[in-house]
């Protein structure tokens, strides 16, 4: 047997508890249908595109990101997923044996692409309400801090006062990861990414854009931070079909993203209200998702797929203790949830 390197060894494959339920609301991903333009982009995609390498670095879609954000295409990077630009901008900004911080709970891959990159981990309790504990996070002195809103898998947002101090005083790069910034009211912390030297912001094509299947991620940050983090990703990690459909989407199907994160954070509202009349006390969101606050919730989330609704379960989280995390989605498929839900609970 040939031992892989020693900090591999308790690595874990990514696993979520699955069965294929005929109601899967556990990935956040946009229940609601495929983009128009994108189903243009299959339908026409040439089979000889197949044989050929991609343009290197994903040039279109950067340049068509850069001009929705308003900054040059030096200012963008991409990735296959948004998980793929975390991953390498942890790998060009942090040796082996340093540290990432982050607040928790947030985004379970963050300790897994710790681990895999050879890092320490700092994980710093949000606050009761929620917001960043500023000073705990800036006292670790990690080179890198990653920051989440909306929140996964909480839902909530951080506060503008509290990003700014930390951004003001970091001692290196901060990531915000805004995987569901469609979803959220306010308009996000883009502006930092354009104005500030040390602030990556991450976004996704795998939520509100409907593309989780064929990976695609991107981040703004200054030249300088994306030069470094394009080293690390490696030219061709978009495949061609990818890139084409994530252009396309963008020129040709904004409404059609709009309406649908609009009718995803409507249910997410009337989940709630649901809820509620259960007795629960889910956490404010500003994501495609609501987190239920529910002890015992592994064993509750068990008898869901039972009944063909898988819902993802948390266990012990710092703050919250055990939850469910329930998607929004078409309406007949949440009154499938609660349904299930409710003989669940019984
Ligand atoms: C889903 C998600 C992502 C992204 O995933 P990709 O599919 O790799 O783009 C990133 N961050 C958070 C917090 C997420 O929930």
């Amino acid at each position: 047997m040939i031992a892989p390197r020693p900090s591999f060894r308790d690595i874990p494959l990514y696993s979520p508890a699955k069965k294929a339920c005929r109601v899967d609301l556990s990935d956040n991903t946009n229940l609601f249908g495929v983009a128009p333009a994108a189903e243009r982009v299959l339908r026409e995609a040439s089979p000889a595109l197949l044989s050929r390498y991609p343009r290197g670095y994903a040039p279109d879609l950067r340049g068509v990101l850069a001009e929705r954000v308003g900054v040059g295409p030096e200012a963008v990077t991409t990735g296959c997923g948004s998980d793929d630009v975390l991953d390498s901008a942890l790998r060009a900004f942090l040796e082996p044996g340093e540290v990432l911080a982050f607040h928790a709970p947030t985004f379970v891959m963050m300790p897994l692409f710790a681990q895999v990159n050879g890092l320490r981990v700092r994980a710093v309790p949000l606050r009761d309400d929620f917001d960043l504990d500023v000073e705990s996070l800036l006292a670790t002195q990690a080179k890198v801090l990653y920051l989440c809103s909306p929140n996964n898998p909480t839902g909530t947002v951080l506060s503008r006062a509290a990003v700014e101090r930390v951004v003001e005083r970091a001692p290196g790069l901060v990531i915000i990861d805004e995987a569901y910034a469609e979803f959220a009211a306010g308009p996000g912390f883009m502006d930092l990414a354009r104005n500030r030297p040390n602030v990556l912001v991450t976004r996704t094509f795998s939520k509100a854009y409907g593309l989780a299947g064929m990976r695609v991620g991107w981040a703004v940050g200054a030249p300088a931070l994306v030069a470094e983090v394009e080293k690390a990703r490696g030219p061709y990690k978009l495949t061609t079909l990818a890139e084409a459909m994530a252009v396309a989407v963008l020129e040709d199907d904004a409404d059609w993203v709009a309406a649908r994160a609009a009718q995803a954070v409507m249910n997410r509202e009337r989940l709630r209200e649901e809820l509620v009349a259960l007795g629960l006390r889910p956490l404010p969101s500003e994501g495609n998702f609501l987190m239920v606050p529910l002890p015992g919730a592994s064993r509750v989330a068990e008898r869901m797929r039972e009944l063909d609704v898988n819902v993802r379960a948390f266990q012990a989280l710092p703050g919250v203790g055990d939850a469910l995390r329930i998607g929004s989605a078409p309406w007949p498929l949440m009154e499938a949830a609660l349904t299930a839900l409710r003989e669940a609970l019984r």
